[in-house]
């Protein structure tokens, strides 16, 4: 059964030790990420539940807390319910407030005893784990940039390169959360989305008769679809996108882009950007997923351009909400909800410090 366990973690630095083989490493003393404990089935091939239990309770005894990124739950009284559940889709990013609120969490509970670890895990606990301690790190003031805090994770978590945080929409969520720990004066502000530009024609077919089409997700809401409306090419280079009319958006915009012909409907892409920071142009290497960097059938120059502009002739993300027209204050009183809830984070961190110390390579 290790065997396989092995096979599926894959370059994974497990936990070979004390009798134990498990899918787990610990980042820094007190940050430990590792694979779902699962049972049953799942269990032959990830961690097995009652060995994750066993592991937790006989070297931190009750001083531990699981964030469980995964999206799918497992009996929490194994773990005394010492367990705190996120949503949040694989390979996406998160809405940026959550980054915060986890992070303060993870904080409050460090604060509590010097003896309290965090363990983060998501399915493989590769990329959301992965995500989420990053910004930990960066956030209790271990890194101070975006390159060294993936280096050092990637390090820490695998015996191989290339293999830590790389979808584009986590890392572009990290360098959010780093540009607003520095104190960047960014707030929500309200964009018109007036076209979608896709520049470079991927070999998908499109002119056979099947269909290019997008979905936008607003702060996890669909508020738009969009059928191909017409196709430029110019000298093979340009295909087109248009929004019928503009659209307002605002927060965590995810636009799905999708292939279908008679037969089905395929999801080809995606890109995900908050509408605060200043993401517009989105190249072959910047899309989602990240194995389209290296799919051949998507030219090289290949680039999505989401026109934005702003909504408002007085405010832009720059303003502050006390400074905000009364228009734009109603619009984004979820916003200003969330919003809150970072500054709060960020006020925290600002109080306590806590030195956690970083492995050696
Ligand atoms: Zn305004």
């Amino acid at each position: 059964m290790d065997y396989i366990r092995q096979i599926v973690s894959g370059k994974k630095k497990r936990f070979i030790s004390e009798g134990y083989n498990l899918d787990l490493t610990y980042i820094c003393d007190r940050i430990i990420a590792m694979a779902f404990p699962a049972d049953g089935f799942e269990s032959c091939y990830r961690n097995p539940i009652d060995k994750v239990v066993q592991f937790l309770e006989n070297r931190h005894g009750n001083n531990y807390l699981i964030m469980n990124l995964s999206s799918r739950t497992y009996d929490y009284s194994k773990f005394k319910n010492q367990v705190k559940n996120y949503q949040w889709n694989n390979h996406h990013a998160p809405q940026l407030h959550l980054l915060f609120n986890m992070c303060k969490s993870m904080q409050e509970f460090f604060n509590q005893k010097q003896e309290n670890v965090v363990v983060v895990h998501c399915l493989a606990g590769k990329g959301r784990t992965g995500t989420l301690i990053c910004c930990y790190l960066l956030y209790c003031g271990m890194f101070t940039t975006v390159n060294d805090v993936l280096q050092y994770y990637e390090k820490s978590r695998f015996n191989d390169q290339g293999l830590g945080v790389n979808q584009p929409c986590q890392i572009r969520y990290i360098e959010y959360f780093n540009q607003l720990l520095q104190g960047e004066p960014i707030y929500p502000s309200l964009k018109y989305l007036s076209s979608i530009i896709i520049e470079g024609v991927p070999k998908l077919n499109i002119d056979d008769g099947s269909k290019l089409s997008a979905k936008i997700y607003q702060n996890q809401q669909l508020i738009k679809e969009i059928q191909i409306i017409k196709i430029v090419q110019e000298n093979q280079t340009n295909c087109m996108i248009i929004s019928p009319s503009p659209i307002v958006v605002h927060g965590d915009i995810l636009i799905e882009f999708y292939n279908s012909n008679l037969v089905k409907t395929k999801l080809i892409m995606r890109i995900s950007f908050n509408t605060s920071f200043n993401s517009t142009t989105f190249h072959k290497d910047q899309i989602d997923p990240f194995k389209i960097k290296n799919d051949s059938r998507i030219p090289d120059n290949f680039q999505i351009h989401v026109c934005l502009s702003e909504y408002c002739n007085q405010c832009d993300q720059t303003t502050n909400f006390t400074q905000k027209c009364s228009d734009c204050k109603q619009s984004l009183i979820q916003e200003r909800q969330n919003w809150h809830q970072i500054k709060e984070a960020i006020q925290l961190n600002e109080i306590i410090v806590i030195n956690h110390s970083p492995k050696n390579f």
